[in-house]
């Protein structure tokens, strides 16, 4: 199987004034062309670390991808290093330097004399054309590697990549195609995944199952590599069907979907309706909820009762109450709920109700307590969680928690 190397050049990356987004993107398209990246190097505009990455890289990998340093400024030295590593001679296109007026000529501007650099080629390369901007792409085989050169600017590399380089390095995989598929999961961790799993996670299996992790979401990727498109999507979705056995309700939905999409849906398809009433998140459910385009269609309304007075005043949750149990309690949270599927007229009311920290936690009370009551005509329930992070991951943890919760009732 062929592998990639990647090449990020420029100072701005490695200050982290940019964050490298062109690495995500090539790497994701490289994999569905049929070759895995199996490196990354991140260089200054510098002759000599570009050099070097040339070699490393030429070393590792068959195929070599570069953004950035292409332009016609003195700190873009990317052609420079280039030459330099294949030890030949900047040679100056003329029909190249006229593609670049051209640019500038379709855009009413005269070409200044700096870009005339952008006209040059190490012996034996190639331009790519760049519909998007001035700076043309250089391609070169170089024994046996490829080598392509892009621009930094992420809509002009994108560009540029899908015009020369997708269809090429499909066809220099030999014709290998690759289908992916990702798996939402909530409500276990990545090592218990991994445990449940077992000798369907081992390395150099095909599909190869892999897990990414952030903010108690996880995500089971699945990749497999096949002569055919067609069989390597047959492959998937056994694959996928299996994991699903598996797994069963940790899994919540499929490639990139969001908790609130989900459940959104299954509320739509029937034809109920929500309300929430939430203390410190502050809102955050709220806009997890309408988020979702059509999120009208089932989602009546929400409180922020941050206050004890706003609860009993909003959600006729009993002073009493709120005195003898306190406003994070299981029996508060209860009340909020109820009150919030009553006042609304819905179908089903959530209640959140916590301490998003750092301060106000007792031994009792801890920071990062959080009681999630559910409500509907049949009857309610509530859960105890402690989430003792952060206060934005505390609260986007709860928001969640309380998604689930509903996803699990419906
Ligand atoms: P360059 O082609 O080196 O002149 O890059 C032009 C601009 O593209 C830079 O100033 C950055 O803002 C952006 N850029 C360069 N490399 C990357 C990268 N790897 N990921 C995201 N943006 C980038
Ligand atoms: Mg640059």
């Amino acid at each position: 199987m062929k592998s990639a190397a990647l090449i990020s050049i420029g100072n701005e990356l490695l200050s982290g004034e940019t964050v490298d987004t062109n690495v995500s993107y090539l790497c994701r398209h490289l994999l569905l062309c049929g070759i895995p990246t199996v490196n990354i190097f991140t260089v200054p505009d510098e002759i000599s670390s570009i050099v070097d990455a040339f070699e490393q890289a030429t070393r590792r990998a068959d195929v070599v991808l570069v953004t950035g340093g292409l332009g016609p400024t003195g700190d873009d030295v990317t052609r420079e290093a280039l030459a330099a590593f294949l030890k030949v001679e900047l040679r100056f296109c003329e029909d190249l330097q006229e593609q670049i007026a051209g640019f500038f000529a379709r855009r009413g501007f005269e070409m200044a004399p700096s870009n005339r650099i952008q006209a040059f080629l190490p012996a034996g390369a190639r331009a790519l054309q760049n519909s998007q901007g001035t700076a043309p792409g250089i391609a070169v085989d170089w024994q046996g590697r490829f080598i392509a050169c892009m621009p930094g600017v992420p809509a002009e590399m994108k560009q540029m990549f899908s015009d020369h380089l997708n269809d090429y390095l499909k066809q220099l995989a030999g014709g290998q195609s690759v289908a992916a598929r990702k798996l939402m999961c909530y409500g276990a961790g990545e090592s218990t995944i991994a445990s449940m799993l077992g000798e369907r996670m081992e390395r150099g299996r095909n599909p190869l199952v892999n897990s990414t992790a952030q903010a108690g979401l996880v995500t089971i990727h699945i990749v497999a590599a096949a002569a055919e498109q067609a069989s390597a999507e047959q492959m998937v979705e056994h694959e996928r069907a299996e994991l699903c056995q598996i797994l069963g309700n940790i899994i919540y939905g499929y490639d990139g979907q969001t908790m609130a999409e989900v459940v959104g849906a299954a509320l739509a398809d029937r034809g109920k309706t929500l309300a929430i009433a939430e203390s410190c998140t502050g809102g955050l459910l709220g806009q997890l909820i309408t988020d979702v385009p059509g999120s009208s269609r089932y989602f009546k309304c929400g409180w922020i009762t941050y206050s004890n007075e706003a609860k009993s005043r909003d959600l006729d949750v009993d002073s009493g109450l709120l005195e003898q149990c306190g406003a994070v309690s299981e029996e508060v949270a209860q009340a909020m709920a109820l009150g919030a599927r009553k006042k609304a007229g819905a179908d089903y009311g959530i209640a959140i109700t916590g301490i998003a920290g750092p301060d106000g936690g007792t031994e009792a009370k801890p920071v990062g307590l959080v009681y999630i009551a559910l409500n509907t005509i049949n009857g309610s329930r509530c859960e105890r969680f402690v989430f003792p992070f952060t206060r934005p991951i505390m609260r986007l943890r709860t928001a969640l928690a309380a998604l689930n919760m509903l996803r699990l009732e419906l």
